[in-house]
């Protein structure tokens, strides 16, 4: 057994566990992010002083990576998605990411981008947004121009409504407030709005 623990770099020393302050330059979002971690679990050898990375001290450096970037932790985006009765497709859907890249956000296998991030917060932060994106499905100019806030007000309030009853049900009402809305006009452009109609 204790073979195994041999330094591969000296052959002579012993690794054991130790733990060390770390700093580690780690790449996100195309940029090298300097990270630090206080204690940090690794593998050292007691004669030439080398220290081995394990899969502990990779956890820790992803960890810290999402504290220096502010980032949402896997199991909050779990829990916010649950809390909003969305399938994990039905977010990628309306993220307009893939299925199996919010399951790998969920168990922390992919960090989401910065960008993703915002995205995500602003989603689980807003039902204006969340019904935004469901009307962004019919609507091609949908994002062009502000939308006035009385028809956001609204949407809210008929979001909010849905969201507590059942979540496929909120697809129809997103699509029946579209039509309802559309030709009477009652989404109003921002410059449209000081206009009398
Ligand atoms: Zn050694």
């Amino acid at each position: 057994m204790k073979s195994k623990n041999v330094c591969g770099l000296c052959g002579r020393g012993t690794l054991s566990r130790a733990v060390i302050p770390y700093t580690s330059k780690v790449s996100y979002d195309g940029k090298l992010i300097t990270v630090n971690v206080e204690k940090m679990p690794v593998l050292k050898c007691d004669s030439c002083n080398e220290v081995l990375l394990t899969n502990e001290s990779d956890d820790c450096i992803t960890e810290a990576l999402r504290k220096e970037r502010r980032l949402l932790a896997p199991e909050e985006i779990r829990k916010r998605r649950l809390e909003l009765r969305l399938t994990q497709k039905q977010l990628a859907d309306m993220l307009g990411a893939a299925e199996a890249t919010i399951s790998r956000w969920e168990t922390g296998g992919l960090i989401q981008s910065k960008a993703m991030d915002r995205w995500l917060r602003a989603y689980f932060a807003f039902p204006e947004t969340r019904m935004g994106l469901e009307l962004l499905r019919d609507d091609p100019s949908f994002g062009l121009s502000d939308v006035s806030c009385v028809v956001a007000e609204e949407m809210s309030i008929e979001m909010q409504v849905y969201e507590k009853h059942d979540r496929t049900e909120i697809g129809a009402v997103a699509e029946a407030f579209h039509r309802k809305a559309y030709p009477v006009n009652r989404i109003r452009h921002f410059n449209d709005s000081q206009v009398d109609h």
